[in-house]
């Protein structure tokens, strides 16, 4: 395992560090005040500078504006922008558009990728991934209820689906709904692509996450899908496919999840241990960096960050050099390993803050507030555990069936 990096990439990292303090942070104030579209102006004229530098989507291959980078280099990149909630919509390569963008590339016919992947890559439109359902259980698909049945050419879809995050102000929207019920049940869904102005697709509204709806990239839609028509030329790669083409896309989503959390436990921690260092807490010019029980909570934050990086390095490590498939474990570890340790670092640093810490003035409400769901999207902790713990299980009842290496005591 080489987690070594080009000279190319240091330098890249410098100049994203660079515009990050001078172009990035400094919209922080405006995105808690304003209305996420009134911001777009703004947001775009800093996408264009982005693109200037030849830093646009760094996740994307060249073919598309990106830089092409393998998922270790677009980590640590990812890792860098997460430290603000603007970073990766700024550089192009924010969720669930990265995900989108990557199965649209891998199984999108050319008329598709046409109509829907080159501007959506090149930053023009936004989408999203309507896969949870009001009434199903979201952490097994499998039971989905949303149905997409052919009438002539067109599929016909009706389902309830709700947490279709940015589906305000989306141009399209990538649906999973049942389209062979007879077949095995991970065989029974596909991923039709659906234009958000079709008259069957309603957004019934933005759901209030944390006492916040939000708006457009930065809201969460419950949606309906009423008698929803579309060309059977939307599907997605092939009928039945869906579950394949949804780990594809879930894979490498995790490391950029996992790295920009990384970022925003970096973020946290620096805010901890500024503020402890100058908030004076005795009559002697103490101040909280002189107890031992803060020092202690940067020892741990420090360590905890440090493996969990190490950890999400491996995994996307393992990706790029072994596949997806023999990464498994790897991925389901760091999805609840590094969302855990991101919660303590945040409530720590939150802590020290007191009073100051509850209030907007800094960004660490925001981020314990939006970053609580890290434990339930793309797989709850539980999931992921339970996930986890049968692999090796089964795993380790194979390797003992061939050689027994534990000896009885007596
Ligand atoms: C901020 C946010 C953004 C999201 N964005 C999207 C999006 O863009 N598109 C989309 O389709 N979905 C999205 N989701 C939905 C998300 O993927 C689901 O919430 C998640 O899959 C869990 O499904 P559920 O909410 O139906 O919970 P349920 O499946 O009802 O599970 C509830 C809880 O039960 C526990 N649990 C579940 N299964 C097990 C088990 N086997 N063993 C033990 N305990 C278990 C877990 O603690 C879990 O949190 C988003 C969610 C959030 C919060």
């Amino acid at each position: 395992m080489d987690f070594r990096i080009s000279d190319q990439i240091k330098e890249t990292l410098n100049l994203i560090e660079d515009f990050m303090h001078k172009e990035v942070f400094p919209a922080e104030p405006d995105f808690f005040r304003t209305d996420f579209k009134e911001l777009i102006p703004l947001l775009n004229e800093k996408r264009a500078k982005v693109k200037q530098m030849g830093l646009w989507a760094p996740n994307l291959p060249t073919e598309l504006g990106g830089m092409g980078l393998g998922l270790l280099e677009h980590g640590l990149i990812s890792e860098s922008l997460g430290r603000s909630p603007l970073g990766h919509y700024i550089f192009g390569t924010q969720a669930p558009d990265a995900g989108n963008i990557e199965i649209l590339h891998m199984f999108g016919t050319p008329e598709q990728k046409e109509s829907y992947l080159k501007p959506l890559a090149n930053g023009d439109i936004r989408s999203c991934f309507a896969m949870t359902e009001v009434n199903t259980a979201g952490s097994n698909p499998l039971l989905m209820e949303a149905t997409a049945e052919k009438d002539g050419d067109d599929y016909v879809i009706n389902g309830h689906k709700w947490y279709t995050t940015g589906a305000d102000g989306a141009a399209f929207t990538i649906v999973m709904a049942v389209t062979n019920p007879e077949a095995g049940p991970a065989m029974r869904s596909s991923m039709i692509i659906v234009p958000t102005d079709n008259p069957g697709f309603n957004l019934v509204g933005n759901i209030a996450v944390m006492g916040e709806k939000g708006s457009d990239y930065n809201s969460h839609g419950e949606v309906m899908f009423q008698s929803c028509r579309v060309p059977q030329s939307n599907l997605l790669g092939k009928e039945g496919q869906g579950f394949l083409i949804a780990q594809e896309r879930l894979g490498p989503g995790r490391i950029h999840h996992c790295m920009r959390w990384l970022g925003i436990c970096q973020r946290s921690l620096d805010l901890l241990c500024e503020r402890a260092s100058n908030r004076v807490i005795d009559t002697d010019g103490r101040t909280l960096a002189d107890k031992e029980i803060i020092q202690n909570w940067v020892a741990e934050s420090t360590a905890e960050i440090e493996a969990a990086r190490l950890m999400t390095l491996s995994a996307a490590w393992s990706i790029d050099n072994l596949g997806m498939k023999k990464s498994r474990e790897k991925v389901s570890m760091i999805k609840f390993v590094v969302a855990n340790t991101m919660l303590r670092v945040i409530d720590r640093a939150l802590q020290v803050h007191g009073g100051l810490g509850m209030s907007d003035d800094t960004i660490l409400a925001f981020f314990y507030r939006h970053e609580r769901a890290a434990r339930i999207y793309d797989g709850a902790d539980e999931v992921h555990k339970a996930s986890l713990g049968k692999r090796v299980l089964r795993n380790h009842q194979k390797s003992k069936n061939q050689k027994s290496h534990l000896k009885p005591l007596r």
